[in-house]
């Protein structure tokens, strides 16, 4: 594709992305320059070429790409010493094609608020206005504000969609009233159909903005045009937050996200590492699961460490080699050896450490000894062949072991009871 074509195709996939201030600020100035699989655009300034890369560099590799049909490095130049007008307006932040819907995994932690979105972003305006998202940090709230904006742009590319993190909303208030642009800014974002505004308990305490903010809502609102909000907790225990906007905010549909479940958790752990190209193992996935408590952020964040480490000291990903990729993250872990496990398990059923390593078969020894692998497995997330080691045993043996004990844990209450009180022993 000519350097020319490739360029305009991918402002026009830009267009929709970003509001019209930040697109003829930031794009409209640039030049293209191609070669095979590389882009190179030229801006006029230094602060201009910094600017972009910081703010969009990722968005264009991935819009490059989809233009192009092929993986495109994006680069940026200098053209002179040129120097440029304003600053950029904050108005709005690109939205990440990463984060749609088909990338967003469900569970029954995140799926009222998933299928709230979804049908907002099926029929802005005309399903729950507002939709308002809360739930703790780094549970997906951003990623589906994305989706719905993403979502909305695939149906209809003219729809006037923006992402606004509500830091923005604030910075842009305050220097409109000081350059006193308010007009200007009750403009542009009464002309918004399509509103994601993301972190709204920002807004606590700051009684100006949520002042301008209750206007901007109402006119929104009564012109049938869609409000996202998110927020980290329930309307109701924002603390700081003006009575009328609290009413508002619960006019449409409430939706909280839940920290994942265990198996929500290894899905998205399998999906992410699925995205990067990367083969994950079913222990490893769930190594890593069961060492994040709720957040998905960090799920990631340990994902990608175990990406990495694999890569650069050319490791296969098994538990061992995420264990040390994880080890500094995970500092008061491993207090617990399989040793002090055998002793602790020994001692409650009253038999010796050398019966449960021994072969004696009967079922005074052999169900301890069953627990005891179960335990290992459980909370070291060792592979089964490790843990046969400790016994003498085949690691199908074990596997077996491990086997029995999950099944009898779900029909018997009291051996559940017992065991999550030693889980939470060397926990
Ligand atoms: P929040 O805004 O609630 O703090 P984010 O939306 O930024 O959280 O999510 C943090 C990271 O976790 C993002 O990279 C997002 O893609 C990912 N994530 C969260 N929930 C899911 C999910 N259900 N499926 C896939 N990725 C998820
Ligand atoms: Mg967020």
């Amino acid at each position: 594709m000519p350097t020319s074509d490739l360029w305009s195709a991918i402002k026009d996939l830009l267009r929709p992305r970003l509001s019209a201030d930040d697109f003829d600020v930031w794009f409209a100035p640039l030049a293209a320059r191609a070669s095979s699989g590389n882009l190179t655009l030229v801006a006029p300034s230094r602060v201009y070429a910094d600017y972009i890369r910081d703010h969009f560099l990722p968005l264009l590799q991935d819009l490059a790409a989809s233009a192009a049909g092929s993986p495109t490095t994006v680069a940026l130049a200098v053209e002179s010493q040129g120097t440029h007008a304003g600053p950029p307006t904050q108005r709005g932040a690109p939205i990440n094609p990463r984060y749609t819907f088909a990338a967003f995994v469900p569970g029954p932690s995140n799926q009222f608020a998933r299928a709230a979105a979804l049908s907002v972003a099926e029929n802005p305006a005309r399903a729950y206005n507002p939709l308002f998202v809360y739930g703790g940090s780094g549970l997906g709230k951003t990623h589906l504000l994305h989706a719905i904006g993403n979502e909305v742009l695939a149906r209809n590319p003219r729809s006037h969609v923006r992402y606004v993190p509500t830091e923005n909303f604030v910075n842009e208030l305050i220097n409109s009233i000081r350059l006193q642009r308010m007009a200007q800014f009750r403009e542009a974002y009464r002309s918004i159909h399509v509103l994601l505004l993301d972190d709204i308990h920002i807004l606590a305490g700051k009684e100006r903005t949520q002042e301008e903010f209750f206007h901007t809502f109402n006119a929104l609102h009564e012109a049938g045009h869609q409000i996202v909000l998110t927020s980290d907790t329930a309307p109701a225990t924002i603390q700081g937050l003006e009575e009328r906007l609290r009413t508002r905010f619960v006019w449409g549909l409430v939706a909280d996200i839940q920290p994942p479940d265990l198996e929500t958790k290894c899905a998205i752990i399998r999906e992410k590492a699925h995205a990067e190209g990367f083969d994950i193992p079913d222990d490893v996935v769930l190594f890593v699961a069961r060492r994040v408590r709720e957040n998905v952020r960090e799920l990631e964040g340990y994902l990608n460490r175990i990406i990495v480490y694999c890569s650069l000291t050319s490791q296969p990903p098994t538990v061992d080699t995420a264990r040390s990729a994880l080890s500094p993250l995970l500092p008061q872990e491993r207090h617990a050896t399989p040793a002090d496990i055998i002793r602790f398990v020994a001692h409650h059923y009253g038999v010796k450490v050398a019966d449960l390593k021994g072969r004696d078969n009967r079922r005074s020894v052999a169900f301890p000894r069953q627990v005891a692998m179960y335990l290992i497995r459980e909370i070291l997330s060792l592979s089964y062949p490790e843990i046969g080691k400790l016994f003498a045993k085949h690691h199908s043996t074990v596997m077996y072991s491990v086997e029995t004990i999950t099944e009898e844990r779900r029909s018997n209450p009291s051996l559940d009871a017992t065991l999550t009180t030693f889980v939470e022993h060397f926990r």
